[in-house]
């Protein structure tokens, strides 16, 4: 992997950027600096918690720099949209503040349908989006014209559906410059870090043990991506979380065919800052078979009936992944964590289609032709069987906020639940109808309502 190129994952041969000395004591200590980490730690610092944030490596080196960056409205789990609408207003607020790193862009984003039945499936979200006066419409094919250039005998799409409020932001950098404003509000942020336990006494959180020494602390937030059910597994305490693969090519710059992003049933493409695209096959993920995916099968059926079309089963997980056969559950305190053994999962992009992804590239816009790829990256993708997160207290563990299990799409909303993240730890209301991401729904005896695709 060429790690030097300005987008994708974070450049590990930099100097360490975030190297704060460990507080003896802190209010709130947040576990992972990914975005949904770093937007916590902000929203907390804006609230008036003193805060310390860890991160086992660097600051967005696992999904948070190695996403599409699109920040989308369209097509969102019903209870998830009031909170992703809000967290698009944060975004522009955000970039503001950090003078415009975040690079985020309103450039809209299309669904785009080939046939009459993706089309109705495309229409069929609409209700949601009338029901949050989201400016979400259908484009005939005349219209998508309007929109996104096509040369000479390109594939022709029959409508789409479009949402122009939606936006993007490049992550890579975007994280790192939220995490700066975290900093200068007073956080202290340790990267190279791992926490590796929570010191428990009588069911309440006293401290956060890293493999630094200990922060006592009130209260902690769990944000650690992929890693958070192995954390909790230590404790004893059980969420059906499993992870994914997903691969992201980026192509060369070349002239602009449609400012924003878009998806078809098979490529989905979004325009960088540096005139590049971002492209990937659309919907198409690697599961690894692990003690993990048999322990929480029977949750996953609804949803992996639905969707087994995208999914490719792996036999095993290279070694010291969170779902690895051979990685610890339990280690003691003063032991080496598995989070320090693998202080960045950098998984090994699926490269095999990368020419069926040039050419559905060149038959859509044949006026380009194939485009040069310069670099493929994957990033491990977590989720729970319902396709929303976990944002909730643990109820094991007073004092611990669990705010995983984004599903593929926390990227955007991440900065909205960072900021219902410190309300849950202010104990203020949180402006949302929070039921649907509670701790108890895998355990409770509710029916698992699956929401829309990773
Ligand atoms: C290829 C791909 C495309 C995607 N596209 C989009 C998109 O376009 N839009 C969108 O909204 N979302 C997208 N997503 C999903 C999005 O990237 C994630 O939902 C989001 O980044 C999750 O953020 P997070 O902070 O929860 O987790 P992460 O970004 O994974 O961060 C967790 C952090 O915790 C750290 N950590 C773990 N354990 C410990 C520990 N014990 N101690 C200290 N630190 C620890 C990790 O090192 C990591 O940095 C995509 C994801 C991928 C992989």
């Amino acid at each position: 992997m060429q790690r030097h190129i300005q987008h994708g994952p974070i450049n590990l041969d930099t100097p360490i950027r975030f190297n704060d000395a460990l507080p003896d004591e802190v209010d709130i200590v947040v576990i992972g600096g990914g975005i949904v980490g770093v937007s916590s730690a902000l929203f907390l610092a804006n609230a008036g918690f003193s805060v310390s944030l860890m991160e086992k490596g660097r600051i967005a080196c696992e999904q948070s720099s190695r996403n599409w960056g699109w920040i989308r409205q369209h097509g969102r789990d019903a209870d998830e949209l009031p909170i992703m609408m809000h967290a698009s207003r944060l975004w522009e607020e955000l970039d503001a503040a950090t003078s415009g790193k975040t690079a985020f862009k309103r450039g809209g984003i299309m669904y785009l349908a080939s046939t009459r039945a993706q089309m109705d499936k495309r229409e069929s979200w609409l209700e949601i989006a009338k029901q949050h006066q989201l400016d979400t419409r259908i484009l005939t094919a005349d219209q998508v014209a309007e929109h996104i250039q096509q040369g000479e005998g390109a594939h022709k799409w029959i409508g789409a559906t479009y949402t122009p409020s939606d936006g993007r932001a490049e992550p890579w950098q975007a994280v790192p410059a939220l995490c700066g404003l975290a900093q200068a509000k007073g956080v202290t942020v340790t990267e190279n870090c791992a926490v590796r336990a929570f010191e428990v006494t009588n069911g309440n959180l006293q401290s956060v043990v890293t493999e630094k020494g200990n922060i006592k602390c009130g209260q902690a937030v769990l944000a650690a991506g992929t890693w958070s059910s192995l954390l909790l597994q230590r404790h004893g305490v059980s969420i059906p979380q499993l992870s994914v693969r997903s691969s992201v090519s980026a192509t060369a710059p070349m002239p602009e065919i449609f400012g924003g992003n878009a998806g078809d049933e098979t490529m989905a493409f979004r325009r960088r800052a540096d005139g590049g695209y971002n492209i990937s096959i659309s919907a198409q993920h690697d599961l690894y078979i692990g003690p993990g995916v048999l322990r929480h099968v029977l949750k996953w059926l609804p949803v992996a009936s639905k969707h087994w079309r995208d999914t490719r089963f792996r036999s095993n997980a290279p070694q010291n992944y969170p779902d690895h056969w051979k990685t610890n559950r339990t280690w003691a305190e003063d032991e080496t964590s598995p989070f320090e053994r693998m202080r960045v999962l950098d998984p090994k992009p699926d490269t095999s289609k990368n020419e069926t992804l040039r050419q559905a590239f060149a038959a859509r816009f044949p006026q380009l032709g194939k485009p040069t790829l310069t670099h493929s990256w994957a990033g491990m993708i977590d989720a729970m069987p319902d396709i929303v997160p976990i944002v909730d207290r643990v109820p094991a563990i007073d004092g611990v906020i669990l705010v995983t299990g984004m599903s593929g799409h926390g990227f955007g909303i991440g900065p909205g639940f960072g900021e219902i993240v410190a309300k849950i730890a202010a104990r203020n209301p949180t402006g949302f109808e929070m039921d649907r991401f509670r701790f108890s729904r895998f355990s409770d005896g509710s029916k698992l309502r699956p929401g829309p695709s990773i």
